[in-house]
């Protein structure tokens, strides 16, 4: 056998770790700033009313450039893939977008947060494109409340459904999460505890984020983990659950009685940014390197030039080799006042 030794063995390129010593392992893709709900902790409707301006077609980045950033990505060691918005599920064919992103090689798990209301008819679809699993919000479970935190007449039957044929698609098992406000839908945590026991699907409480600067958040309204372990606690004994993996962000329990798994994400009273591995890309091809930043990176702009991907992948990489971001654990009067992408652009 002969071999050609004038071409140079490249070894493949070393995955990037940022100035922390943090892996870039998961990639969040907001498909879309647009919404049908206007949840009062992430699009206000006086913010986000008749007149605000959402990107425009011309602005998203097309399915195509999203392929092609997956797979730069994953090349840079990315295993996981969340679709998100927004709301996903107005993006038109999102499901040809899941079959291109399914294709990718390296990537171990494709999946989607949506709010459910649209998910009913699509989750079949969804599952034979090649999405893993899905993770759908619903903060309360009395149609009176939901409303009041959706602030659209929307029936929270319709996101049962979309929940109920997400799990018959094989899409489960199903993760729901429910956003805590102090004194809005604190009293729904645990009759949704009670309706998801057994079912099968993962519930999972979020605490209140002060993400973006127009939901008007402020500390009181935060019903730390502690408390909402307590609530859940009279209503039956739990066992906590080792992490399924490190950097977890939800702590995991599960009923006693054999019930199923429950989880908190306690970003606000147990910040978790020392394990934070994820990196996250706007409709319109901003990179963010942390939830709470204030200014994207314009991949796209390098999309529509002529980089080939080994520049792409090389842009990302300086990015990423220079973050220092660990906003939940600084939050104080240092981080107050300072701008910050609002989490509909930036897709939580
Ligand atoms: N529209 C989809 C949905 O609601 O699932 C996907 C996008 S939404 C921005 C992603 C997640 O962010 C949702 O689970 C939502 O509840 C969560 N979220 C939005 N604003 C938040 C806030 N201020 N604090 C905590 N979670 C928030
Ligand atoms: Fe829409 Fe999701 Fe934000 Fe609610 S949390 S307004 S459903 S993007
Ligand atoms: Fe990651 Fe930023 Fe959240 Fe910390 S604050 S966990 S760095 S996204």
């Amino acid at each position: 056998m002969t071999t050609n030794r004038s071409l140079p063995i490249l070894a493949p390129a070393a995955k990037p770790t940022d100035r922390l010593g943090r892996p870039l392992r998961d990639l969040r893709i907001s498909v879309t700033d647009r919404c049908n709900f206007r949840c009062i902790y992430c699009m206000p409707r006086e913010v986000f009313g008749p007149g605000f301006e959402f990107l425009g077609r011309s602005e998203l980045l097309t399915f195509e450039e999203v392929a092609r950033l997956a797979r730069i990505f994953a090349g840079l060691g990315v295993v996981k893939l969340r679709i998100t918005g927004g709301e996903p599920l107005l993006r038109r064919d999102i499901e040809e977008l899941v079959r291109m992103l399914a294709a990718t090689p390296e990537i171990e798990e494709l999946t989607m947060t949506t709010n459910g209301s649209l998910l009913a008819p699509k989750a079949r679809m969804l599952r034979e494109a090649g999405l893993d699993r899905i993770t759908v919000s619903l903060d309360a479970l009395d149609d009176a409340v939901f409303r009041a935190m959706s602030d659209v007449p929307i029936p929270v039957a319709r996101v049962l459904e979309g929940i109920e044929a997400a799990g018959e698609a094989g899409l489960g098992p199903v993760k729901v999460n429910m956003v805590v406000k102090r004194g809005v839908n604190e009293d729904q945590i645990v009759p949704l505890a009670r309706h998801f026991r057994g079912s099968g699907h993962i519930l999972r409480f979020i605490e209140f984020m002060d993400v973006g600067t127009t939901n008007g958040w402020r500390l009181d309204d935060v019903v730390p983990a502690r408390e909402i372990r307590e609530r859940l606690e009279a209503c039956g004994g739990l066992e906590a659950l080792r992490p399924n993996y490190p950097g977890e962000v939800a702590t995991r329990y599960r009923w006693a009685d054999g019930g199923g798994e429950l989880g908190i994400i306690h970003s606000v009273s147990h910040p978790f940014c020392s394990s934070c591995t994820r990196a996250r890309l706007t409709a319109n091809g901003e990179l963010y390197t942390c939830l709470f930043g204030a200014r994207g990176h314009d991949l796209r702009a390098l999309l529509r030039s002529d980089a080939d991907d080994a520049t792409v992948a090389g842009a990302i990489r300086a990015i990423w080799a220079a973050r220092t971001d660990r906003y939940s654990e600084l939050r104080s009067e240092a981080t107050e006042g300072l701008a910050r992408v609002e989490m509909s652009r930036i897709g939580g």
